[in-house]
């Protein structure tokens, strides 16, 4: 499992944050990857649901998981 977040596009809202605090944080004004969300574990079956919602949410629809 890998996410990406297309930089240029985050607004900083943090609602990816708010959604799985472990995975991402803000830097500035863009979200970023904690160091858990560089190595996910694809047998988290809640971890990945609760990304593929925060993917959902994102108001620039700029992650992608997958
Ligand atoms: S929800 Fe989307 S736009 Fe908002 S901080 Fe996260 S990645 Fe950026």
């Amino acid at each position: 499992m890998k996410i990406d977040i297309n930089q240029e596009k985050c607004l900083g809202c943090g609602f990816c944050k708010e959604r799985v605090p472990s995975i991402f944080f803000l830097d500035g004004y863009a979200a970023r990857l904690t160091e858990l969300g560089e190595n996910i574990d694809d047998g988290n079956e809640i971890l990945i649901r609760q990304l593929k919602e925060a993917a959902e949410i994102c108001p620039a629809q700029t992650l992608k998981v997958g």
